[in-house]
């Protein structure tokens, strides 16, 4: 059996293989208003022994909150606080990694992230790297992971990235902001409850959310656009404009972003972002920018790529009273100006869908200086 798997792993890709992406989802899922109750029955299967701990890595924002109670911990298992001040990092999840080999002396059962993008994507890393060889940093990339994770529950608290539906997990390594981007990176339960993004700040709640919207406009406007990444695109774009163009109540607000996130997600598996998310990766290296913000202050100024998407994002700001920081590359230095534009020109799958093969014939280190100049 074992020589079997070996073999089957190592196959290399056909020109059919890759053309027709065979994706992972997420094959379990639970949605509704008070779900988070059910995660103590959905984990009572998966638990290995008592010796093999449930490992929740929660959102320190929750702290003191009643959600720390209401999490199913049993036996030997352990609740990590863990702060989203900053994006994850490679080093921060060797850390994690190797903090609960010593502990433990079987691996996990399970590893449960309980909060954002930030904690959704340490989870999924934490989980690969339990059973991988090395630091995360020797897996930022595609398909460079080859042995099968520890199962994985995700449980957004707050809307947009659509970390929750990916096979992703962004990561700041010692030489680049990259992806573990592999078919094992997926989680394998995720539990969406609306309830639980109650108490996001407005400012957040909007720049996660038009990380979502955002998602939309690069995906039905890019080149690798099909009908499959085109039907979820719309759905989102549709959920999205009701959040943040309509008056709608709070409550439904928070199912439909929800639902926005989970559908801009799946809209990207089989296509691509664009523009927005390529300059954005330049000031999270650079500056440490987060994700949704450094979108929003670049997606502003992109109307030569995005019209309508600009306008409507326009009109969202508006509505939410959404004033986005200035200034923000005005101290840099000219090297630091040059790192975050090779940073950026460097996403090449990111503007090949944007633009197309001849994309690097429409983009140039002057017209991308112009850009982040006015940030
Ligand atoms: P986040 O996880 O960084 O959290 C933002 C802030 O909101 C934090 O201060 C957090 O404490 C707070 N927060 C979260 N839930 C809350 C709640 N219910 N009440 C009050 N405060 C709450 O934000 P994010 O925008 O969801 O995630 C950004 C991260 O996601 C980035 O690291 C980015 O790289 C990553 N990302 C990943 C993918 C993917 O596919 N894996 C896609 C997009 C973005
Ligand atoms: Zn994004």
């Amino acid at each position: 059996m074992e020589v079997k798997k070996e073999i089957a792993l190592k196959n290399i890709p056909t020109k059919a293989s890759q053309e027709y992406r065979n994706f992972p989802m997420v094959p379990r899922v639970v949605y509704g208003k008070g779900s988070f109750n059910t995660l103590g029955d959905i984990l009572m299967p998966k638990r290995k022994h008592s010796e093999a701990p449930m490992i929740y890595l929660v959102d320190d924002v929750f702290e003191g909150n009643e959600l720390i109670n209401r999490i199913p911990s049993i036996f030997c298992d352990q609740i990590i606080l863990i702060s989203a001040e900053e994006e994850p990092k490679t080093n921060q999840v060797d850390a994690l990694v190797s903090m609960i080999r010593e502990k433990f002396t079987e691996l996990p059962s399970g590893i449960i992230g309980i909060g954002g993008g930030t904690l959704l994507d340490l989870s999924k890393a934490v989980a690969i790297m339990l059973t991988n060889k090395g630091s995360a940093s020797e897996y930022q990339g595609w398909d460079l992971v080859h042995k099968q994770s520890i199962y994985h529950v995700g449980i957004p608290t707050i809307s947009g990235t659509g970390a929750e539906v990916s096979r992703t997990t962004v990561l700041l390594g010692p030489e680049k902001k990259l992806g573990i981007n592999s078919d094992f990176t997926t989680f394998d339960q995720v539990v969406l409850d609306p309830e639980l993004t109650k108490g996001v700040p407005k400012e957040q709640w909007f720049y996660t959310g038009m990380d979502c919207f955002i998602h939309c406009i690069e995906s039905l406007n890019g080149t690798f656009l099909n009908a499959f990444s085109k039907s979820y695109g719309e759905k989102s774009l549709e959920l999205c404009k009701e959040v943040f163009l309509e008056d709608i109540s709070e409550s439904d607000s928070r199912e439909k972003l929800m639902m926005a996130s989970w559908h801009g997600g799946m809209s990207i598996a089989y296509s691509q972002v664009g523009v927005a998310h390529a300059m954005s990766y330049g000031l999270g290296y650079v500056l440490g920018i987060k994700h949704g913000l450094g979108n929003c202050l670049v997606f502003q100024y992109l109307e030569e790529f995005y019209p309508q998407g600009v306008v409507l994002f326009n009109k969202m700001l508006s509505k939410h009273q959404i004033v986005l920081p200035t200034g923000v590359c005005t101290k840099l230095s000219e090297s630091e100006m040059d790192t975050m534009i090779s940073v950026a020109m460097g996403m090449e799958p990111l503007w090949e869908n944007a633009l197309g093969k001849n994309w690097k014939s429409l983009v140039t280190v002057k017209k991308l200086k112009a850009i982040y100049q006015k940030i």
